[in-house]
């Protein structure tokens, strides 16, 4: 069962180290959140099975990293200079600031809330008479247009001339490396370009945990195929990325796929699927695909004067721009739907409660627990010798416990997600025919709770095979 309340994995996050309020010390800074070292592993390994997926198995797929500052007129030319806007409201009593379409989609579902214009938000928000969150009045100014690029300045001197962005999307840095791409890997259509990394948004009213922040990473994939193969296309990556979210675990009740109206679309798509995740809150956005045509590619090549033009390998007279398809992931939605759907509470035969995150172990922050039963000091030197060569013989990230009872590590264990632990006692040592025999130890399994004993000599080939 996963976690119907946010605030049960906001604390777990907090207690066993994955996430932390950002600048906690001074305060905080308005929902910034910072992965503890559980948080950070975890978050490495969903890039990892991310990268494994969709470049390293297929043959199709390339990577880039490109930078996070990049030329202003790279803004102009996508369109998020004029486009990348949300409409923004003021409360007239207490002064706080919205996202008047948010507000609406909250009460009337995203269908009502996307196809707004501008003028309509107010009037809407006054005739369902939607309060302000935070005084619980009605009272709207009208909608302005609010640009969600962050403005920095490079260099000593900050004027206009100096002024750069902070990407709001990875994909960008794609599309301006296409020709290097091309000349430097000789890809052949279709082929795609995956690239993991930050990108900013002023959101106007961040929130809901790690779900809606402003700095945030994502996992994008541009994929270019010849114009006209866009439909098959884009049906094949609406499956792979279904398959990867249910493979890794999120159950297939909890994901839909929405299909975006006309008018919702983004100025650059003609076609647009979301799928979505069952949050505590609602349903919420979790990855995008889109159909971008040759919109960025055209756009590009109109603003830098480079030819961006693909040509046939077979047929040199065959020269075009390819179209695209774009799947588009939230890592960090992503880490906070496996953090989600993997948390549960549930009743222990003796009448205990504990709380287990069941993380695919292909995901779990750590492999294995090493604990030795008590604290005496030989028996901790065995624990640690199994250890010791547990990390130098098998790939595996370990941890070693020795504070407090074997039922409490246990329970911490099963709240990190850890799969296996191994436990040492003294019949491992020699000394206790009751615990086990000479040289063998206890592997606990933390879904089905069953303990075997097994052989030190086998235990990497068992948990590592
Ligand atoms: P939303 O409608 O929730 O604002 P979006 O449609 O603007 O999202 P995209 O531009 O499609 O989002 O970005 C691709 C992915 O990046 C989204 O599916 C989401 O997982 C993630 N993402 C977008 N904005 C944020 C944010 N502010 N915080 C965290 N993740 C985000």
């Amino acid at each position: 069962m996963p976690a119907s309340s946010l605030d049960s994995v906001v604390s777990l996050c907090k207690r066993r180290g994955f996430i932390f309020p950002g600048s906690e010390i001074y305060g905080g800074l308005a929902n910034t959140w910072d992965y503890g070292p559980l948080g950070t592993e975890l978050k490495n390994r969903v890039k990892q099975e991310w990268w494994r997926a969709f470049v390293h198995k297929r043959p199709d797929m390339v990577g880039l990293d490109s930078a996070i500052l990049m030329n202003p007129r790279v803004w102009e030319a996508s369109g998020h200079m004029q486009n990348f806007n949300d409409p923004l409201v003021d409360c007239k009593k207490c002064k706080e600031r919205f996202r008047g379409d948010k507000l609406i989609e909250e009460k009337l579902g995203v269908e009502a809330a996307s196809v707004l214009k501008l003028e309509q938000v107010e009037p809407m928000l006054t005739a369902e008479k939607i309060p302000c969150p935070s005084c619980g009045t009605v009272s709207w100014t009208p909608a302005k247009t609010f640009n969600m690029m962050f403005k920095t300045h490079q260099g000593v001197v900050e004027e206009q001339a100096t002024m750069v962005y902070l990407r709001p999307e990875t994909a960008q840095g794609i599309f301006v490396n296409f020709k290097n791409i091309l000349s430097t890997q000789r890809p052949r259509l279709p082929f795609g370009v995956a690239q993991i990394g930050k990108a900013f948004r002023n959101e106007i009213t961040p929130g809901n945990f790690t779900f809606r922040t402003r700095e945030f990473e994502q996992m994008e994939i541009e994929y270019f195929v010849e114009p006209g193969k866009e439909t098959k296309v884009f049906d094949e990556w609406k499956e792979a990325v279904w398959d990867w979210y249910t493979g890794l675990g999120i159950a297939k009740e909890h994901l839909r796929v929405r299909e975006h109206s006309p008018e919702e679309l983004s100025h650059y798509s003609s076609r647009t699927v979301d799928i979505e995740y069952q949050f505590p809150w609602g349903w919420g956005e979790l990855f995008g695909l889109a159909n971008r045509g040759d919109y960025d590619l055209k756009q590009h090549e109109e603003y830098s004067k480079e030819d961006l033009m693909y040509t046939d390998p077979d047929d040199a007279t065959k020269k075009f721009l390819p179209h695209v398809v774009e799947p588009s992931f939230g890592c960090d939605r992503t880490v906070l739907t496996f953090l989600l759907e993997a948390y549960a509470e549930e009743e222990l035969p003796n009448g205990d409660v504990r709380t287990v995150m069941r993380f695919d172990p292909r995901l779990s922050p750590i492999d294995v627990a090493i604990l030795p039963l008590s604290k005496k000091e030989h028996l901790v030197a065995k624990a640690q010798e199994i250890h010791r060569m547990i990390t130098e013989k098998a790939d595996l990230v370990t941890d070693f416990d020795v504070t407090g009872s074997i039922g409490k590590r246990y329970r911490r264990q099963d709240e990190i997600g850890t799969p296996k632990a191994v436990t040492v006692d003294f019949g491992t040592l020699g000394e206790d025919d009751v615990q086990g025999e000479k040289d063998t130890v206890t592997i606990r399994d933390r879904d089905s709770l069953k303990q075997e004993r097994v052989p030190v000599g086998k235990l990497v080939e068992i948990l590592a095979p």
